[in-house]
């Protein structure tokens, strides 16, 4: 007997992978319903990119006002308000939440409001319904990992620290990696007093040492107190409400502790169990380069597949899964000089490999490295500095990776991914006119390689 299916694709998780793959399949005129548990739009809309960049705007505009007094704007400097922010942001993301909503019905996807669970391969259940669907795509993301240490209940996470009541005073932040420093700058741009203690000897693990030291430079000059080899022993609430951390240098009291330790992939209650789903070693869902997981009617993909945990990462494979299973226009997805930004203050931008990874895939390479005081600072009273640096193949002149600390280093890398990906030299570089006076002249007028 024929077998009957409510869908031919159920997705679970309408975050930035789920939502694509969706809207893609049922372009191609398949049958698709996305089940969600929580918000139209998933991490990145509701709790991470899009506020976390407008947080950042915020943060951002207390030293404006500083800077413009050297500019001849004087006056008394407004005060800021916490509420208005939030509420804002709220507003702006209920907004983008019913675009999502617009976005699924127009090709025609169901969307179904709950939590799925798989009870076998080929039947989800939301609610008390249950459907049968002849493929599944996970793509339910990662979820914040708490240190396990006494009194860790009392930190927030990333999902909180948007909606807090109030602005704390004073704000620890534990580790080292994207959200930590992101939330290091926003706070300490709000009026916050920050400490970020991080475990090791030198913060953002994986990006170009020198972009590193750089930026830690820059984070303690601008007054976030940046500790590293440091840790948090526990957390514990005091009298006065507050929260006393036992640090590795000793006791300190905070009004809020901010954990932003990794994630882990969100499985909880999924009914792996019930399929033929198997995890990597490090608990993520293993899949193929066409998103199969270890079950045949089964695909994965995003953050919970444990590669890059970037939304334009997410969305790529989506666009490659669904050409792939229901486009007939097989595609990889190509993971090769992905461009990434760190929203801290000042922000980072890099594309392709650091100085060490070059070395360690055995290229010889040649070194440019600049740093600046920018135009803007020379006036603003801001000691605030920038670094470019370009790692290139001695051998072919092949530019291997651009890095950037410094103001709009987002936007000017993800230009510079374009050379990157077409296999730009450094003659290329060169030969390319400066558009002045920008920052972003430095990666084309740098010349004399760095000893
Ligand atoms: P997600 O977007 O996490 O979506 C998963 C969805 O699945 C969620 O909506 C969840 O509610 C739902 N779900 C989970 N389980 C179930 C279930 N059983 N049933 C129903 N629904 C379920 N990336 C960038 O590129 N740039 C940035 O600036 C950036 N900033 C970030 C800031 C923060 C604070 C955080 C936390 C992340 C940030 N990221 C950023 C990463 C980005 O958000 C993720 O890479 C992206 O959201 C991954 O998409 P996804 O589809 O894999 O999962
Ligand atoms: P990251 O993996 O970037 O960083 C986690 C940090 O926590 C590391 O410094 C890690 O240290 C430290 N850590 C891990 N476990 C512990 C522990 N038990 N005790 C103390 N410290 C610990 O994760 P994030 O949570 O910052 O962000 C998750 C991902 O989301 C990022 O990797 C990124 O892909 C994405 N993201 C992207 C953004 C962007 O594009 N701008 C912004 C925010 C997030 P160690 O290095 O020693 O392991």
């Amino acid at each position: 007997m024929a077998q009957t299916f409510d869908y031919d694709l159920m997705v679970i998780g309408a975050g930035s992978g789920g939502v694509r793959a969706a809207r893609k399949s049922a372009e191609f005129g398949v049958r698709v319903a996305v089940v969600e548990e929580s918000a139209l739009g998933g991490t990145c809309v509701n709790v991470g990119c899009i506020p976390k960049k407008l947080y950042v705007y915020a943060s951002e505009y207390g030293r404006a006002w500083r800077e413009a007094q050297g500019f001849g704007w004087l006056g008394e400097r407004p005060t800021f308000d916490w509420s208005t922010l939030r509420d804002n942001k709220s507003k702006e993301i209920a907004r983008l939440n019913a675009i999502y909503e617009r976005l699924l019905a127009a090709p025609g996807v169901d969307i179904l409001s709950g939590h799925g669970r798989l009870i076998n391969p080929h039947e989800v259940q939301v609610g008390d319904q249950i459907y049968r669907t002849k493929h599944v795509l996970l793509a339910t993301g990662t979820w914040p990992n708490m240190p396990e240490i006494p009194g860790a209940e009392l930190a927030i996470s990333s999902n909180e620290v948007f909606d807090l009541p109030q602005l704390p005073d004073r704000i620890l932040i534990i580790g080292g990696g994207y959200i930590a420093t992101e939330f290091a700058g926003i706070f300490n741009g709000l009026g916050a007093t920050v400490v970020q203690s991080y475990r090791g000897a030198l913060f953002l693990r994986g990006f170009d040492s020198a972009v590193r030291h750089f930026l830690a430079g820059e984070m303690r000059s601008a007054g976030v107190d940046l500790r590293f080899d440091h840790h948090v022993h526990s957390l514990a609430r005091n009298h006065s409400g507050a929260i006393t951390a036992q640090l590795s240098d000793g006791a300190e009291t905070f009004d809020a502790v901010l954990s932003a330790t990794g994630r882990r992939p969100n499985v909880t209650d999924l009914g792996l169990e019930n399929t033929g789903v198997t995890l990597t070693d490090k608990g993520y869902i293993a899949v193929d380069n066409e998103f199969r997981t270890s079950d045949p009617a089964i695909f994965a993909l995003g953050d919970m597949t444990g590669g890059w945990e970037l939304t334009p990462v997410a969305i790529a494979e989506a666009m490659a899964f669904s050409q792939t299973q229901f486009g007939q226009q097989p595609t990889l997805a190509d993971y090769d000089n992905i461009p990434t930004a760190v929203f801290s203050q000042p922000p980072i931008g890099t594309v392709g490999l650091t100085e060490e990874e070059a070395v360690a895939a055995g290229h010889q390479v040649t070194i440019y490295e600049s740093s600046f005081r920018p135009l803007r600072h020379t006036v603003s009273g801001v000691e605030e500095r920038s670094l470019m640096k370009l790692v290139v193949d001695a051998a072919s002149d092949r530019v291997l990776g651009a890095h950037m600390v410094g103001a709009d280093a987002g936007e000017i890398c993800q230009g510079l991914a374009i050379a990157l990906r077409i296999g730009a030299t450094k003659a290329d570089f060169d030969r390319t006119i400066g558009i002045h006076p920008t920052a972003a002249e430095e990666f084309v007028t740098m010349r004399t390689p760095r000893d």
